[in-house]
């Protein structure tokens, strides 16, 4: 039976017009138009003034599509910290970055313009390239804004900005001039692809089949100097490789001047097809006689850990040892190269390993790096004679015959059988099989990579520099040195830069492209030195701030150069406007990036104040927050540029993000089609959606992500929208200035409600200062679910629609409902941006109230609630371990269909004496609590301190007694409550006596019955 019509309309049900369909995908936009009119970021700056400063330091993504998954993580991590720490009382700012030079932009606009290109002068390539990033910038900015992340959106850094170009460029010469630069030969990592240098950080590793060749190069020293067993012999030493395109430019045979070497004689007739074609392999008759071979078979040496491995490699059949000496018996031997005119030299080298190969490293200095700085020792040729594209070309000393060999002009790749033909049949080749195994790929093309020795700008990473205290040490030390002030979390991130930077050769600094910085310096056309003068540096740094990078290409050399300077180095005296040219490589775009700390933290306004005092150690924290492959990218290169000029690291702390997997732990790509769209997402489900799936992963570890694991964070959305409804719905009719309940006249359960939220607050603050953002997604679903839905706001229904509205005790519940959504909604603002500002619209209105709840402070713990929660906590986790045992049996009973709902129960509690003392305070809430219509706390029995079995056949375990029964009394047709007496109200037939009062309290007469 429910309640009659007219008696049920006196109950105070919940009411609020905040909604329940959310419809993020069409409000969400609303709210951004809002906070757009409010100028929230600039309220924000207004309000942070005075405040101690937090400054996280944007990360640029590159501005070349649209947002992926990675970038909304990345954006929405950041936007956790800088919200959280805006209202935890810092001041915050946010200025975001993109990276906007470079290769992968340039080839885009190279696709679009295609022949039209060549015919394009520079700075019309350039504004092509600018108007390409813009796009994205304009795109991106949109995409970050609309999920809801704040920031300096309206004039975002852009490292292609001219201000910004010219503070990339002032860094540069900043490094110039403090002597870190040089310019030299060198084997760089070279894409053939995109004809430019690649840094370390620009290779990847994938699989590759090389071609894998066991050549054998004649020694034409003598034999005897070696040793004495050899004198008279054909002798040859073994080389491996799987680039035969080097062996052009072979010039030397490496050995390790400690291992053992040892010469081998090998089966003059073996069964290998090759030395049987050979046609100058040289057999005496007696060794075609079969006889004496020990005078006929060719003779070779390899490092002897490998002899074994390398004749059956090279299918020489039985070897016998003639002699064994060290490697550095080798040194200055020499060998007759194997199909050019040129004489190959022994040399010694201490990175020759008896792991593979033969202990005899072909050594071609133009193409490898090791070999590049052993050719410097021995004085050997590093000219490279392959061409950006990938070209051999023979060197014409080597090569005396009318027609040029058939590999030149060839791409490596192409080169390598033809020069494999060329060594089979000279007899050079012992073997040939395919290797597949890993090896260096562009990251941007994914071609494989050469090593090519060409001229660049490089960092010198052991130049002198001097510490804070004035003593001297290395510019790659005092990296590490500073790297040990950073707090890195995780942790293992110290471990990886540190590592990094101790083994990373110098930084090549150039590219051989346009869309980037220039490196705007002079070279003497005598001598292709640089001029070094800072006045002129200087004047160009103004040039560029003026007209930004394209004035490189446009303004002529005499307006620079006015005076037809002599070159201080040389001192060539060349004609007016000849003695120098421009030098048109570009900038690493690392550099670029990597020098954001310098042309926006201490450069830009609104930021230089709080990154001055970073710098001066006067405590405020410069966050970075990236992707964990940082370490190698701009964590790395931030952290050389700042080192280099400003003797310290440009931040004091370093967080770093794992991967965005599927759920199946794969990476997201177009061809598994498991990628999930941030954009799609926030679009059909909202930003709030994907705000909530980046707090509910643990982001330093890999992550997962699917549309189905973006449904679950829907569904979670859901209850929690569920829980703010409710609770808004019973504040309705609450003024927090007129009906607030002071914290000492709260009722008990409320008071412990107030408690248990202040816990929650303090740990809540902790954990978003320890950005364990996944703890307070987890702990707020918690405590909306399981504190709130399922047990506070269910126990209140009885308080909360039948008692009069404004009775003390009703008031009581309303005044801790409203501190519990006040601070509820504060302290998922930060992550729930759209929906807190929302449910702020919403609460009972307060004088002074801030606009948006962005604008407003987490609450603090003590204003929650004033005492310390813990000894109230462990009063009622005492108390629900009774509720926990009742609830038990009142299970039973309805099971046992001696009950149907609890209120159709009455229980009488026995309790341990150990328990009395706190069910006696706690006895007037154990009715509410337990949901029953009566609970009677009867004495403790005598001595009795647990183990009883009660209620029908379920036994429970208890330390208390519970008597429990169908409720005595009559059914109220309002509160549904069994009261000792319930009587008619007017018309209305069976109301409690409580019922009754509330009714009269309500100003509700007793409606007349209807006289018949
Ligand atoms: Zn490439
Ligand atoms: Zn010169
Ligand atoms: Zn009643």
């Amino acid at each position: 039976m429910s309640p009659a019509p007219e008696l049920k309309a006196t109950l105070t049900l919940p009411q609020t017009a905040f909604p329940m369909k959310a419809n993020l995908p069409q409000n969400e936009p609303l709210r951004l138009a809002r906070w757009a009119e409010l100028r929230i970021y600039d309220q924000l700056r207004k309000a942070g003034r005075g405040r101690p400063a937090y400054l996280l330091h944007d990360g640029p993504p590159y501005a070349n599509g649209p947002l992926h998954l990675g970038h909304a993580l990345n954006k929405g991590l950041k936007d956790f910290v800088v919200k959280s720490k805006t209202m935890a009382g810092f001041d915050s700012p946010y200025v975001p970055g993109y990276d906007c030079h470079g290769l992968p932009i340039e080839i885009k606009v190279d696709e679009q313009l295609g022949r039209k290109k060549l015919e394009m002068p520079a700075p019309a390539v350039l504004d092509a390239c600018r108007a390409y990033a813009q796009k994205y910038v304009d795109l991106q900015t949109s995409q970050f804004e609309r999920l809801g992340c704040f920031g300096r959106w309206d004039k975002p850094y852009k490292t292609m900005a001219r201000d910004y170009e010219a503070r990339t460029l002032e860094a540069f010469y900043g490094f110039l001039e403090k002597g870190f630069v040089y310019r030299g030969l060198k084997p760089v990592y070279w894409c053939i692809h995109d004809r430019t240098a690649l840094a370390e950080a620009e290779v990847e590793y994938e699989m590759h089949t090389s071609p894998s060749i066991y050549v054998r190069y004649k020694l034409n020293s003598d034999p005897a100097a070696i040793h004495p067993a050899l004198a008279g012999r054909d002798v040859y030493t073994i080389i491996w490789t799987t680039t035969p395109w080097t062996l052009p430019a072979s010039m030397a045979v490496a050995f390790h001047p400690d291992f053992d070497y040892v010469a081998f004689e090998a089966d003059p007739a073996p069964d290998n097809p090759q030395m049987l074609r050979a046609p100058f392999l040289p057999r005496t008759s007696a060794a075609r006689a079969g006889d004496h071979k020990s005078q006929s078979g060719p003779v070779y040496i390899v490092a002897a850990e490998l002899a074994q491995q390398v004749a059956a490699a090279c299918n020489l059949g039985p070897v016998t040892e003639l002699a064994r000496f060290k490697g550095a018996t080798l040194e200055h031997t020499t060998y007759q190269h194997p199909f050019l005119d040129r004489s190959i030299l022994g040399v010694l080298a201490t990175y020759v390993t008896a792991d593979q190969g033969t202990g005899a490293v072909h050594t071609a200095p133009s193409h490898g790096a090791d070999d590049f700085y052993t050719g410097q020792r021995y004085n050997l040729d590093s000219t490279t004679r392959v061409d950006a594209a990938g070209h051999i070309h023979v060197d014409p000393a080597a090569w005396n015959h009318p027609t040029p060999p058939a590999f030149e002009g060839k791409t490596v790749w192409k080169a390598n059988p033809i020069i494999v033909a060329m060594l089979e049949e000279s007899g050079a080749l012992l073997s040939v099989s395919d290797l597949n195994h890993s090896y260096p790929h562009c990251w941007r093309c994914h071609h494989p990579v050469i090593f090519r020795a060409t001229e660049q700008w490089f960092i010198n990473m052991e130049t002198e520099v001097e510490r804070q205290d004035g003593s001297k040490t290395t510019y790659r030390q005092l990296a590490i040195e500073e790297i040990d002030k950073v707090v890195w979390d995780p942790a293992w991130g110290k471990d990886r830069i540190t590592n990094m930077i101790a083994t990373r050769p110098d930084w090549c600094i150039s590219r051989q492209r346009i869309w980037g910085v220039p490196i705007a310096v002079f070279l003497c056309q005598g001598c292709n030195q640089p001029i070094l003068d800072a006045a002129l540096n200087r004047k160009i740094v103004d040039l560029f701030d003026r007209e930004g990078a394209e004035a490189w290409h446009t303004t002529p050399i005499e307006d620079l150069l006015p005076d037809n300077p002599v070159c201080k180095n040389c001192r060539a005296i060349l004609p007016p406007g000849q003695g120098f040219r421009k030098e048109y490589d570009i900038l690493d775009v690392w550099f670029d990036s990597g020098t954001s700390w310098f042309a926006v933290a201490e450069s830009d306004p609104d930021l230089k104040d709080i990154y001055t005092a970073f710098q001066n150690n006067e405590g405020v924290p410069v966050l970075y927050l990236e992707g964990g492959d940082q370490h190698r990218g701009w964590f790395h290169s931030s952290l050389l540029t700042s080192v280099a000029l400003r003797g310290r690291a440009p931040y004091s702390n370093v967080s770093t993000a794992g991967w965005t997997l599927d759920e199946q732990g794969r990476a997201m790509s177009k061809s598994l089609g498991n990628g999930v769209d941030p954009v799609d997402i926030a679009n059909r489900l909202g930003g709030e959606i994907v705000r909530l799936w980046v707090a509910s992963i643990d982001y330093r570890e890999d992550m997962a992500a699917s549309e189905n694991l973006m449904q679950r964070c829907a569904d979670i959305y859901r209850k929690l929208r569920n829980t703010f409804k409710i609770l808004l719905g019973n504040l309705h009719g609450f003024d927090p200035a007129r009906d607030r309940i002071p914290e000492s006249d709260l009722l008990p359960l409320d008071r412990y409600m107030l408690a248990r939220t202040r816990e929650l607050t303090e740990k809540i603050r902790a954990w978003y200062a320890a950005f364990e953002f996944h703890r307070v997604y987890h702990a707020v679903n918690e405590f909306a679910i399981v504190d709130l839905s399922n047990f506070y706001i269910d126990v209140l229904k009885d308080r909360m629609y039948t008692f009069a509205p404004t009775s003390h005790a009703r008031r009581s519940a309303q005044t801790v409902l409203w501190q519990i959504t006040e601070a509820l909604t504060r302290l998922v603002a930060p992550i729930l941006s759209f929906t807190a500002d929302e449910v702020w619209d919403h609460l009972p209105k307060v004088e002074g109230r801030e606009a948006s709840v962005h604008l407003a402070q987490f609450p603090n713990p003590e204003e929650v609630f004033s005492e310390d929660p813990s000894p109230l906590l462990e009063e009622w986790k005492q108390v629900f371990e009774v509720r926990d045992y009742a609830l038990k049996e009142l299970e039973a009973a309805r099971q046992g269909k001696v009950i149907g709902k609890a209120l159709e129960a009455e229980i009488d509690i026995t309790p341990s004496r150990r328990r009395e003392p706190l069910l006696q305070k706690y006895a007037d809430s154990l009715k509410e609590i337990l949901n029953v219509s009566r609970v009677t706390l009867k004495d403790s029995l005598p001595g009795h301190h647990g183990q009883v079995m009660s209620l029908g056949s379920t036994p429970a375990v208890s330390d208390s007694q519970f008597d429990l029964r169908p409720a005595s009394g009559h059914k109220c047709a309002r509160c549904w409550n069994f009261m000792p007496e319930v009587s008619p109200y007017g018309i209305w037939q069976n109301v409690c006596t409580r019922c009754q009062s509330a009714l009269k309290e309500m100003g509700i007469d007793p409606p007349e019955a209807v006289v018949e």
